[in-house]
């Protein structure tokens, strides 16, 4: 009987009580009644049963016949998947999980591999992940949650598992070698001077001559750091995950690496990603565009994506390859100076590849840039002499006007824009809320890398867009219709 209390008229009734850990049961319940129905490790435990591993390329997904038995690929998946989609990344916490969790016992049929074997699993299955994350987007066409015919093209950066300390610049080397020089002189300057004068105390030369021995080999080192670092080409150098660069974030600088994600405008699904080092976006309209195209089938697409994709010569790539791309110039206006005539009161005839000017004159080709990849024109010295409207045109002796080697395709893209201006609203609603998701309710920790270099970070972004995918059609579907779809095939 619980003990009651009385407060101004007012009976408590004690706590709810939970059973002892001694209580038997007559009818202990199963894993599988522990969970729900309509819970997301059933969509794990689908789509996971629905791949050929081995065609993947997992490595042991078939059975050994000799030896002590492995895990099973498969399990191991299983494991990842649920930890990517609950935001536990490393192998400790998943082994963890493994001992004390009830979804995880049922996904894994009470199997608890060590960290090890979870870690070892990840590393050495790479691109079989990015091959199952693929192949999600191939369930997600099938099951007709792709639109096809556009798509928002954007980059984000991912912190690398090193941090800034481990960057080495060619800068920071030239003024490490400029300091360690004045150290030396320094010091070379006081034994002079000790040999001229007279002192009190005299300097212990010896002690001296180590102190400049050791300075001289460490700037023997530093100088043929730089001298390596500009043989490759690099300005800069992460010590232990040398693909990483240091970039712009949103937090600063930062050792990170540049995600590009193309995502479907008729669920939001992502439909291709690429993790590269490539410090800006400039020069990945083309190849991330044609990746995306390829997942949804290679027909016509449009593109959308910011200014900082601007690229006359991928533009142009694009076009030829049944892309159209909708992406905010990013230029500097090509005109003389701020109160002279822009450029578009020149008009360009492409038979004659000549400008005309506002007087009626012409601008014929002068000389080709091949660095700034533009042609440049000029007006005749004569005719600007005795132009009336000179004074509007140029303070110079003649106009001169350049062209971009692409400047057809720039035109064209303007022309695109202007047709259709709420291209730029959509891609903020499609292409910057999955990345968001991405860091902070699939990866979390601002979606900081765990595995070093190129390739680790390429398997973690795998199970992270897949994680976010799953996540997103599940919401779209429903548990159990997306479980019924996978297992039918
Ligand atoms: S200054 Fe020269 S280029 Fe400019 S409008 Fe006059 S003639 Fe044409």
């Amino acid at each position: 009987m619980p003990r009651r209390r009385f407060l101004r008229g007012i009976v408590f009734m004690g706590y709810v009580k939970g059973e002892s850990p001694g209580q038997s049961s007559l009818f202990p319940p199963s894993l599988d009644e522990l969970v729900p129905e309509d819970h997301p490790v059933r969509v794990i435990e689908a789509f996971v049963g629905a791949l050929d591993l081995g065609e993947l390329g997992f490595e042991r997904a078939e059975a050994g016949v000799m030896g002590r038995p492995a895990y099973d690929p498969a399990d191991l998946l299983k494991l990842y998947l649920y930890g990517y989609l609950n935001r536990v990344r490393s192998s400790r916490r998943l082994e963890r999980e493994c001992r004390r969790n009830v979804e995880v016992m049922w996904l894994l049929g009470k199997l608890a591999p060590d960290f090890k074997t979870i870690a070892d699993f990840r590393r050495r299955n790479s691109q079989a992940f990015v091959q199952v994350c693929r192949a999600f987007v191939r369930f997600c066409a099938k099951a007709q949650l792709l639109g096809g015919e556009l798509v928002a093209i954007d980059g984000s950066k991912f912190e690398a598992a090193s941090s800034k300390r481990a960057v080495v610049t060619r800068r920071a080397l030239a003024e490490e070698s400029r300091r360690l020089e004045a150290r030396i002189a320094q010091y070379l300057k006081s034994l002079d001077e000790s040999d001229r004068e007279e002192r009190e105390e005299p300097i212990n030369r010896q002690a001296v001559a180590a102190a400049i021995d050791e300075l001289r080999a460490r700037k023997a080192d530093t100088d043929t750091a730089a001298q390596l670092l500009e043989e490759l080409g690099d300005t800069q150098h992460v010590s232990g995950e040398p693909q990483a660069r240091l970039m712009r974030t949103a937090h600063g600088k930062a050792v990170a690496y540049n995600v590009q994600s193309a995502v479907d405008a008729k669920h939001g699904l992502i439909v291709h990603h690429e993790v590269t080092n490539a410090g800006t976006d400039n020069a990945q309209l083309e190849p991330t565009a044609k990746a995306a195209q390829e997942a949804l089938g290679g027909g016509p697409l449009s593109i959308v994506a910011d200014a900082g994709y601007s690229n006359g010569t991928q533009f142009e790539a694009c076009e030829q390859a049944s892309l159209t791309p909708f992406v905010p110039l990013n230029r500097a206006p090509l005109h003389a100076g701020g109160a002279y005539f822009g450029t578009a009161r020149f008009r360009y005839d492409a038979s004659s590849d000549a400008y005309r000017c506002p007087a009626g004159k012409i601008l014929a080709l002068k000389q080709v840039n091949r660095g700034a990849m533009c042609r440049i024109y000029a007006a005749r010295a004569e005719d600007c002499a005795a132009c009336p409207i000179k004074s509007g045109c140029t303070g110079a002796k003649q106009r001169y006007i350049q062209r971009h080697w692409h400047e057809a395709a720039f035109e064209r893209m303007q022309k695109r824009l202007a047709l259709a201006p709420e291209m730029m609203s959509r891609r903020r609603s499609l292409a910057e809320h999955p990345f968001a998701q991405i860091k902070y309710d699939v990866m979390g920790d601002r979606g900081r890398m765990l595995l070093r270099n190129l390739r680790g970070a390429r398997t973690e972004m795998a199970l992270a867009v897949l994680a976010r995918n799953l996540k997103r059609v599940i919401a779209i579907l429903g548990t159990r219709n997306l479980v019924e779809r996978l297992a039918a095939g």
